[in-house]
């Protein structure tokens, strides 16, 4: 696999800059944010963080000294030394509840024979820089980081405190946001939340597309079942002493197995199956009552030396 990314970094830079600061400042910013985003991309590529076994303190320790040099507030909390998540804090007025910026720091493996670059050189060829991570989500991290200083070195007086939240381990376990929410919730508790999702682009036109992505896909497990009985009725006519019911149909004791079948909602793959399913489970219930009334018809006729099979 081969992940190209041209300006990525700079225009998550833009973005993330467009939502703290009116527009025509956006645009005095951004040559410089997109230079210093792009070389923080390239040192992140170059941290191997490939998930399992992940290893992002070093990581880690790479944005403690971006932080530490610009004297930024920030520190590396988790309960894996090995596997450590940085927060950093910039306080704001406190008018407003604070912006988190987030990013996760771990990367999927490269399987190095379908790469025809090395997938940790962060190689840049023709405008494109090449590498794990380029595009997920490395990107994203060097532009907050990016956003980050640059409000650090202008001295802004922001309403909302602005926090930025590297995680580690969201490829595989998550492991890194579970144990700071369930150990150090309040230092990342924020009024909202920019995090990966959508895509940027430059279009044909010339156009920069920023896609927005309100939320991920959260497979929502329900299972579907069916209590089936057969109904019938034993004879016509109205009720009488010997048959109380009549005509009225009465449950059988051939209550049928419950069927199951997990949906995941939002698969119609999976919901037409699930449909296949009651359907033919409706036609068995037909057939099954079609030969228990034939059934129990013939054995009400059937009288020795009458056979079963008469
Ligand atoms: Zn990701």
């Amino acid at each position: 696999m081969r992940n190209r990314e041209r300006c990525r970094a700079a225009a998550w830079c833009a973005f993330v800059w467009a939502t703290l600061l009116p527009a025509p400042a956006a645009d005095q910013v951004e040559k410089t944010l997109a230079d210093r985003s792009r070389q923080y991309l390239i040192d992140l590529i170059r941290l191997d963080t490939s998930n399992p076994p992940g290893a992002e303190t070093k990581l880690a320790n790479y944005l403690k000294k971006v932080a530490d040099a610009e004297g930024i507030p920030n520190e590396l909390v988790g309960g894996d030394r090995a596997r450590l998540n940085f927060i950093a804090r910039l306080n704001g007025s406190g008018t407003e509840r604070p912006l988190l910026l987030m990013a996760h720091s771990d990367v999927v493996p490269a399987d190095r024979t379908q790469w025809s670059v090395d997938p940790f050189a962060a190689m840049i060829r023709e405008g494109y820089i090449y590498g794990r991570g380029a595009q997920d989500d490395k990107s994203l991290l060097a532009a907050e980081l990016a956003v980050l200083v640059e409000l650090k070195r202008r001295g802004l007086a922001a309403r909302r405190t602005v926090i930025l939240l590297s995680e580690a381990d969201e490829e595989a376990d998550s492991s890194g946001i579970q144990w700071l929410i369930r150990n150090a919730y309040p230092k990342i508790e924020a009024e909202f939340a920019i995090n990966e999702g959508g895509f940027s682009f430059d279009a044909p036109s010339g156009q920069r597309v920023l896609q927005i992505q309100t939320a991920e896909k959260i497979p929502s497990r329900v299972v579907l079942t069916i209590q089936w009985c057969i109904w019938r009725a034993p004879s016509r006519g109205s009720p009488t002493p010997i048959n109380p019911y009549g005509s009225i149909p009465r449950r059988e004791d051939t209550c049928g197995k419950s069927l199951s079948c997990p949906i995941i909602a939002g698969s119609d793959r999976i919901c037409r199956s699930w449909r296949a399913r009651v359907r033919r489970l409706r036609q068995r219930m037909r057939f099954a009552a079609a030969i228990l009334s034939l059934t129990r018809s013939s054995a009400r006729r059937c009288r020795p030396p009458c056979s079963p099979r008469a």
